[in-house]
């Protein structure tokens, strides 16, 4: 399967990059995750076709991560005139999640017909759920329950393993959630601060060797973690249009 990073910024978009999406592809399908407020200008600055987009996966519902999905909806209405279904998964009472979105920017649309369906799938730690052509597992993680459940994710597809942390602090959940993945993307909001809702650098530097990735790729960056030109734990920083193929 192939990644591409769409938007690699933090919630403040430092850098200049877009918040944070990252494309999977496998074969002619494709999914997104996480979708957040500056996404779709990624999107569509990057060209990418998306009604090729069979789900939109969510670590957790902070804007950054979150807040771009009405204007992937609007544009499915009336730019890609999308005609197959979507599915949409995440967390907890994800229906309710995007119901609530969608009536903060654009109300009435959630109840408007639509010329295709969404389906709606929560996804739990435990057994690995399909979607399309990829196996999910959920792995809780620490950060804002408030928009949560937070979960970082194992993506599975043709014996390839992607994991993602999402946004979480330091959480021994992290080892069974990197444990043999081909690719760890690592959220590090920082070098050094030590944030009781993000990972820094130092913390993964100290437990490289416990997160049994064979490569780790950092993201969702502040100012000091972009500037950073020290050494870097076996690891390597994503920017935005990154691909990666696994
Ligand atoms: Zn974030
Ligand atoms: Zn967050």
């Amino acid at each position: 399967m192939q990644l591409t990073f769409i938007g690699t910024g933090d919630a403040f978009a430092a850098g200049g990059r877009y918040h944070s999406c990252m494309m999977l592809r496998a074969g002619r399908e494709a999914m997104l995750v996480d979708l957040g407020g500056s996404a779709m200008l990624a999107l569509q600055r990057a060209g990418i076709d998306r009604r090729t987009i069979a789900t939109i996966l969510f670590t957790h519902y902070h804007g950054d991560h979150f807040a771009g999905l009405p204007f992937f909806i609007l544009d499915a209405l009336f730019v890609s005139q999308r005609k197959t279904p979507l599915t949409i998964a995440g967390g907890g009472d994800v229906a309710a999640r995007v119901r609530a979105l969608m009536e903060a920017t654009y109300p009435g649309f959630a109840e408007r017909p639509k010329p295709f369906d969404i389906r709606y799938q929560s996804v739990a730690p435990g057994p690995p759920v399909q979607l399309g052509a990829f196996a999910v597992e959920a792995f809780p993680m620490v950060h804002d329950e408030a928009a949560g459940p937070c979960q970082g994710y194992r993506i599975s597809h043709g014996g390839k393993v992607l994991a993602v942390t999402g946004d979480t602090t330091w959480t021994e959940g992290l080892l069974p959630l990197a444990r043999g993945a081909d690719v760890l993307v690592a959220e590090c909001g920082t070098v050094l601060y030590p944030s009781p809702v993000h990972l820094n650098l130092k913390q993964l530097t100290e437990r490289r060797a416990d997160l049994a990735a064979r490569r780790m790729i950092l993201t969702h960056m502040g100012p000091d973690m972009l500037s950073h030109d020290g050494p870097l734990p076996n690891a390597e920083k994503a920017h935005d249009g990154m691909t990666v193929m696994l």
